[in-house]
């Protein structure tokens, strides 16, 4: 199926590694030139080389932190009026509520909430001018499940999914959506690192943890970044304009409810 979307540009945040990175592939593999940004520069060099070689798109790499005033500057600078804007960051990190002050609540929603919106803020009204829009923002299925040691993603995020659920009801007229991925665990350094801490704090080891939430996820196993890339890029298609303010979960069925 051809997406529609070749020639056109994206700004895909957090995009090195992992789930951003597999975004910014399934994009380029459609023709779209694509903008990437990461705070170490050169894993985010390489991810661009390697998105250039294999696609032969235009590839931008914007080195910055996303969720300062700074790195949206600078991305923007370099992409000013994306066709498409994915927007990711890194997770906060686990722990217990009783340890996280008002500057880990402000860290967490200036990453995961604060920072989306801001992005969208900037590039959203030339998307309505051109009559075409897609945002996605990477969320967690902690949305919909939340996941106990991971209290300020369950806030921060929930408080992004509010606000686009506002939103993307007043742009789709437009051609323009605004949805949201869910990832249940897609297997990435981000959540090596989670059952590292787990495995911590249970006396397991981290390759115990990880065979043991692989065999219980329906699936058998975790989620590959192309898979999530692929579901990205469609609904950054050219067909996928009528949908908008969904929560897409993508999890291998571990969320047990019938919705
Ligand atoms: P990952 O493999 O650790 O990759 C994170 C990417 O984001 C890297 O390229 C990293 O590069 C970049 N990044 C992190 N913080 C950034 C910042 N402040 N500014 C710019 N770039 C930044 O993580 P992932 O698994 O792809 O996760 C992506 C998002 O999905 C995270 O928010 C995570 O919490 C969420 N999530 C993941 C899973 C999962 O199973 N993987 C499940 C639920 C939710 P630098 O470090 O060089 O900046």
């Amino acid at each position: 199926m051809d997406l529609g979307i070749r020639g056109r540009t994206a700004l895909v945040c957090a995009a090195s590694k992992g789930l951003g990175k597999a975004c910014a592939m399934s994009l380029a593999r459609e023709g779209v030139n694509v903008t990437i940004t990461a705070r170490g520069k050169d894993a985010l060099e390489a991810a661009a080389e390697e998105i250039r070689k294999a696609f032969g798109v235009k590839v931008t790499a914007v080195p910055g932190d996303i969720t300062t005033e700074e790195g949206r500057r600078t991305a923007l600078a370099a992409c000013p009026a994306p066709d498409i804007l994915v927007n990711n960051a890194g997770g906060p990190p686990p722990g217990d509520f009783r340890e996280w002050d008002r500057d880990a609540w402000v860290k967490a929603l200036d990453a995961n909430m604060i920072a989306p919106i801001l992005l969208i803020r900037a590039v959203v009204d030339r998307m309505i001018e051109r009559k075409f829009g897609r945002i996605v923002n990477i969320t967690s299925g902690a949305v919909k499940l939340p996941i106990p040691e991971l209290g300020l993603s369950n806030g921060a995020r929930t408080g992004l999914t509010g606000f686009v659920a506002g939103l993307s009801r007043s742009t789709v007229k437009h051609n323009v959506t605004i949805n949201n991925l869910l990832p249940g665990p897609f297997d990435t350094d981000r959540l090596r690192s989670n059952f590292e801490f787990n495995a911590k704090k249970l006396g397991k080891t981290a390759e115990e943890l990880t065979r043991a939430r692989a065999e219980a996820n329906p699936a058998k196993r975790f989620g590959t970044p192309a898979e999530f890339g692929d579901a990205c890029a469609y609904l950054c298609s050219a067909q996928a304009g009528y949908i908008t303010g969904q929560n897409l979960l993508l999890d291998g069925g571990a969320y047990p409810g019938t919705l």
